[in-house]
């Protein structure tokens, strides 16, 4: 082998962003997609974060984005599940605008794919029709075979073919035969599933009011529902199975499923107004998925590699991910019997009651210091950000720790809450 060359399975959001960052560091690639377009109307949305943003602006592709006739988020309400209001932060893009940099912008995921492309330099190097259906080791690199019998020959493969990856299948069995025990056993038979999503674009709803965003809570659903360019609505239902499925068990959605799925939810609120029903009937796509959620043990074996969904697909609960990174071996068992008593020098307690009782008085004392920490730290991060003076920066602060004793953490926070949201949003007014 004697150039470096990357093989780029799959030109999805994940392998055509690789593409334009090789073109950064001048590397040599050609990328394969099984589709005959680059950018199929498959009908879905993206919303990108001040995050992705920042990475899409590195690689060129901002300006473009932010010149899409996106329609900028005024109003975020998350909201009960009749559709009553529970909290509203105006001015949301603002916000996110100020503090981050980006604001968050949904638009047509085919835009997306559409400027991923366009920003391309070596437009030949992508290759559509080109189905990858085999990889094999050679000496110093790969060839990929794909479905039509042509061979790519490169330095290394790099999968981002999605959550169903050739790649992904084809590295596990070459694992298998070359280095067995390396990859887990049957970990694709047991990714699982626990929620169904159904999404899709509508526009002109009657009853929408434009620049908003909804977020619904609920028993088992939720529901995200924003505003889009050209009185467009997005819509997310996420709802979660009666029995969770694995692997092979994950059930792909028919135009029936949907439709009875649609008559189900169809009087669901989303506002006062508008319901989901509502939404569907204006519909212009739309589609019933399953939400499959695995972060894969290995990402890599010898010169393949994978990456976006066929790597790690996941519903991120940001808390619980930071907690269970900074405790491996965390389990329901240790956390109520091995707990060690910090007010003790030895552990000795022997009945159940006691130490449950051990185990919330240590909860106690820690969720204290972190609702004390976390409460000084947002009001910190206000006179850090200049939105506050020092003065009202330590009164907050003394009625922090005053509010600990006279009215309980709970009631603190939410007074703290309160008051820092009516600052914020004071900020744009
Ligand atoms: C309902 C829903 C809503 C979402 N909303 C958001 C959102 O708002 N914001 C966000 O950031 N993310 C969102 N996501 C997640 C996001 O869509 C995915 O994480 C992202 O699309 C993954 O990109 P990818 O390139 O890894 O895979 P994919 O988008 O699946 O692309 C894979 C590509 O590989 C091609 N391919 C497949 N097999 C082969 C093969 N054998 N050979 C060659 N090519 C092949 C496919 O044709 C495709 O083009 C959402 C996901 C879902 C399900």
């Amino acid at each position: 082998m004697a150039e470096f060359k990357i093989i780029i399975a799959g030109g999805g959001i994940a392998g055509l962003t690789l593409a334009n960052m090789l073109e950064r560091f001048d590397l040599d690639y050609v990328l394969l997609e099984a589709h005959s377009e680059i950018a199929p109307p498959v009908g879905a949305s993206i919303g990108l974060f001040p995050n992705g943003l920042r990475i899409l602006d590195q690689l060129g592709c901002y300006e473009r984005i932010a010149n899409l006739s996106v329609q900028h988020l005024e109003v975020a309400y998350m909201r009960d599940r009749k559709g009553d209001v529970l909290s509203a932060l105006h001015q949301m893009f603002k916000h996110l605008e100020r503090r981050y940099g980006y604001g968050l912008l949904f638009f047509d995921r085919q835009k997306l794919l559409e400027i991923l492309h366009d920003t391309i330099k070596h437009k030949d190097r992508v290759l559509l029709n080109r189905k990858v259906s085999n990889i094999d080791l050679i000496d110093g690199g790969v060839n990929v075979t794909t479905a039509d019998g042509s061979v790519y020959t490169g330095t290394l493969v790099v999968g981002a073919d999605g959550i169903h990856s050739k790649v992904r299948s084809l590295m596990r069995d070459l694992g298998n035969k070359l280095q067995p025990g390396y990859f887990p056993a049957k970990e694709e038979d047991n990714v699982p599933c626990y929620y169904r999503c159904s999404f899709g674009i509508a526009q002109h709803v009657p009853g929408w009011v434009a620049g908003e965003q909804n977020i619904v809570m609920g028993n088992g659903q939720s529901q995200l529902v924003v505003s889009g360019p050209e009185g467009r609505v997005y819509w997310f239902l996420f709802d979660k199975l009666p029995q969770e499925k694995y692997g092979k068990d994950i059930p792909k959605y028919t135009q029936e499923d949907e439709a009875d799925f649609v008559k189900q939810n169809y009087n669901l609120p989303i506002t006062r107004k508008v319901t989901f029903g509502h939404v569907f009937d204006k519909r212009l796509s739309s589609a019933l998925t399953p939400l499959h959620e695995i972060v894969y043990q290995k990402w890599f074996f010898k010169r393949i590699i994978t990456f976006g969904d066929s790597a790690h697909k996941s519903t991120v609960h940001v808390a619980t991910m930071a907690y269970a990174w900074s405790h491996p071996n965390i389990s329901i068992g240790r956390a109520f019997f091995g707990l060690p008593n910090p007010f003790r020098a030895e552990w000795n307690i022997t009945t159940i009651s006691e130490q449950i009782a051990t185990f919330f008085r240590y909860d106690a004392v820690t969720a204290l210091a972190g609702y004390i920490g976390g409460n000084l730290y947002s009001i910190w991060d206000l006179r850090r950000l200049g939105y506050i003076q020092t003065r009202s920066a330590v009164k907050a602060a003394l009625a922090v720790i005053v509010g600990q004793f006279m009215i309980g953490p709970g009631a603190t926070w939410a007074g703290l809450w309160s008051w820092r949201e009516d600052v914020i949003a004071g900020l744009a007014r």
